[in-house]
């Protein structure tokens, strides 16, 4: 193939290691080298571009990627301030969780946000809440060190960047709202060749069975022939389950996929419900 799939990739950051592990899982081989900004698959037609998150809505709306990794807060930010991005949401990616908050000083009392300065280094997703919520402030734009800007008088609060929570603690910041929820997602520009067509179609639906298979787990156990309705009830999200026959005819054994995580509360209520030798375990792929 003559056209070579680019999927865009952040270089160094927060979302590097999941996004080049993911890709690893779905079959793309290659060899990881700290400052390479271009990686070739050595066992696909793929190409990875190692670039700033910032980049990467941008690199994929001018089909310089065809796909890219990024945090949905990013592709947000890009799209309030570029109405012109032509890319598609295609799969949220279930890592970097984080949520984008207001934070104020410890002890600074507010009633409002009106005529306050709000730093962030997400402009437009502020400006937009603002809007929305009929609030007059002053956004100050600043990336980097945003929770030091309410103590150099720069601001009064802050929308950050927030996933436990212990960043903010640190610099004597408290949280009180919440403007977005975020994750990784996978992102893919419109229009692509025929060619590359079915090599994307197919990386995504790869990407999509390895997200499926994580929080899948694959149970089994046995139980009495006259227990399985009961015991089917208290799986989590279960698929159809196969009921096997086993030697002694009045009992038989359960397999099942769950699409949840199954936990130790519900294997005691299995065992308390009459099932036997419980076997959980990992999926690692869940093709439909
Ligand atoms: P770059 O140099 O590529 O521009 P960056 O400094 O903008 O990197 P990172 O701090 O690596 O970005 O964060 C990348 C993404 O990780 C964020 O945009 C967000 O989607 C996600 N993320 C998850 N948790 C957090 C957190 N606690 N703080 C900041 N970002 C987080
Ligand atoms: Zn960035």
């Amino acid at each position: 193939m003559k056209d070579r799939i680019k999927i865009a990739i952040q270089k160094n950051g927060r979302l590097s290691s999941e996004s080049l592990s993911l890709l690893k899982k779905c079959g793309v081989e290659f060899t990881e080298s700290k400052n390479m900004l271009f990686i070739k698959s050595t066992n696909m037609p793929v190409d990875l571009l190692m670039v700033r998150d910032d980049d990467i809505p941008r690199l994929v709306s001018q089909k310089i990627a065809d796909l890219g990794i990024v945090g949905e807060n990013v592709v947000m930010e890009k799209q309030l301030s570029d109405k012109e991005l032509e890319i598609n949401q295609k799969l949220k990616l279930g890592f970097s969780k984080c949520r984008l908050s207001f934070a104020k000083p410890k002890g600074f009392e507010l009633d409002d946000l009106n005529n306050l300065k709000i730093a962030t280094s997400y402009p437009e997703i502020v400006k937009d809440y603002l809007v929305t919520k009929n609030i007059n402030a002053e956004i100050i734009e600043i990336h980097g060190s945003v929770e030091l800007t309410p103590f150099v008088n720069i601001s009064d609060i802050i929308v950050d960047l927030v996933s436990t929570g212990a960043t903010l603690e640190s610099n004597n910041l408290v949280e009180f709202d919440n403007v977005m929820e975020s994750e990784a997602i996978l992102i893919s520009s419109r229009n692509t060749s025929n060619e590359k067509y079915q090599w994307i179609e197919k990386i995504i639906s790869r990407i999509s069975s390895v997200i499926e298979a994580k929080d899948s787990k694959y149970i089994m156990f046995n139980a009495d022939a006259k227990d399985v309705e009961g015991l089917i009830q208290m799986l989590p999200a279960a698929e159809s389950p196969t009921v096997i026959p086993l030697a002694d005819k009045a009992k038989v054994a359960i397999h099942s996929v769950c699409r949840e995580d199954i936990f130790w509360k519900t294997i005691e209520s299995l065992k308390s419900a009459g099932a036997s030798s419980i076997l959980v375990l990992p999926i690692e792929k869940l093709a439909n």
